[in-house]
């Protein structure tokens, strides 16, 4: 497999007709080693961000052990690419009994999130054998949780509520050789109070459940940096996180659990495009909402752009909007994107910071869809691990590359 020095190149090389997918493992794997060196605790890769086969394997060889898996699907993808060695935790709260068997009989899977009885009966009742229930559950109770510091929301969906947790709380105790409790914040918490107001939740429901606690699992939602939002440095959320977790009135040897999806992956990928047309400041780009830029469509993201192989001195800067190549008005990004004034069809834009919910969501729809993945050695558009932020509390943001 060759490797490229950038976007530029890859664009001299083939000239290419469909978007392309860059790939940076080296981000990647810096990403990795920061979270596994620097989290006070253990690191679960949330799959559903980007379970490309070649990102999983460079997540592991940097030492992420445990997967969270949100589907059987994912269960048997990460089984096929990194064998039995890794652990499975089955973080979805509302999953199929045949789902939950399969992960639990043929898979290893130990480890369940619930947020409901209905749904520990169903985990019991699909994890017996011979009718005997099983003796190693490790069973996890999603709480709900505000979801007010996050740019996307994940709190209306799943999570018990305070009223009902502790009731929960003491019946999986039953049934469980270990037992923690999970919530997630929302995706890109712009502030680690986000996780403190989420501990503090955490807190009520085992004072009032008075029951032994393994694991506290604070859950995904560590941000990355996009164009207008630029979190504080992970080191500020990992201490904040740290202090809360050691108040808690838990077990002395209690795990603290993450469960990062975004933060691991956001700077693998990148996406080249050509403008196949311009009108005013809408330029039609060959990918889209149905491609890797659905939340650039749906939910308005804002992603990092770039024009590659243009003119040497690029025009000063302009707003423009995408449409993408399908045939409705729904495949329009509003931006703004900042790209040079002169922009013609014929250009290729890079588009960072797409490696989180972007790769990994390209459909194939109205035709569009497959491209070129090509291997890239330069710097991502932007990055939390780099060192180089203006922020001046980073200083000693540098990991070890294995
Ligand atoms: C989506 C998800 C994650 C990952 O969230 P990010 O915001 O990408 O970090 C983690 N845990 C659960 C249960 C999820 O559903």
């Amino acid at each position: 497999m060759s490797i490229h020095p950038d976007a530029t190149a890859v664009v001299r090389a083939i000239s290419p007709d469909e978007p392309v997918i860059l790939n940076r493992p080296h981000a990647a794997r810096r990403a990795a080693r920061f979270f596994v060196e620097k989290f006070p605790g253990k690191v679960l890769y949330a799959v559903k961000a980007n379970p490309s086969a070649d990102l999983l394997e460079i997540l592991h060889d940097a030492g992420v052990t445990h997967y969270d898996v949100a589907s059987i699907a994912e269960v048997r993808l990460v089984r096929e690419t990194l064998g039995n060695e890794p652990v499975l935790c089955f973080m979805h709260p509302v999953k199929t009994e045949r789902a939950i068997a399969e992960a639990y009989h043929q898979h290893g899977c130990r480890t369940f999130s619930l947020d409901s009885h209905e749904e520990l009966e169903k985990i019991v009742r699909a994890t017996s054998k011979d009718g005997e229930p099983a003796t190693d559950l490790r069973l996890c109770v999603r709480l709900r949780v505000s979801s007010e510091y996050s740019e996307l929301s994940l709190a209306a969906k799943f999570g018990v509520d305070l009223i009902d947790a502790p009731a929960l709380l003491q019946a999986v105790r039953q049934r469980a050789d270990w037992l923690g409790v999970c919530f997630h914040v929302g995706s890109q918490a712009m502030t680690p109070f986000a996780y403190v107001q989420g501990l503090e939740r955490v807190r009520a429901a085992i004072a009032e459940a008075s029951v032994v606690i393994d694991m506290i699992d604070v859950g995904g939602g560590f941000p990355s940096i996009y164009p207008g939002m630029e979190p504080p440095p992970l080191e500020d959320y990992f201490g904040v996180i740290h202090r809360h977790f050691y108040e808690l009135p838990i077990a002395y040897n209690a795990e603290l659990w993450c469960e990062p999806g975004r933060a691991l992956c956001a700077e693998y990928n990148s996406l080249v495009v050509r403008v196949e047309k311009r009108r005013g400041n809408e330029l039609f780009i060959n990918d889209g909402a149905y491609g890797a830029l659905f939340d650039a469509a749906h939910i308005g993201w804002r992603f990092p752009v770039r024009r590659v192989g243009g003119p040497e001195n690029d025009a000063e800067a302009e707003g423009f909007s995408f449409y993408g190549p399908t045939c409705d008005d729904a495949d329009f990004m509003e931006g703004p994107f900042q790209l040079p004034a002169d922009m013609r069809a014929g250009d290729y834009i890079e588009i960072g910071m797409l490696g989180a919910y972007g790769a990994a969501m390209k459909t194939g729809f109205n035709g569009f869809g497959d491209g070129p993945v090509e291997t890239v050695a330069d710097e991502p558009m932007a990055s939390l691990y780099r060192g180089d932020r203006d922020d001046p509390r980073i200083s000693d943001n540098v990991v070890s590359l294995r």
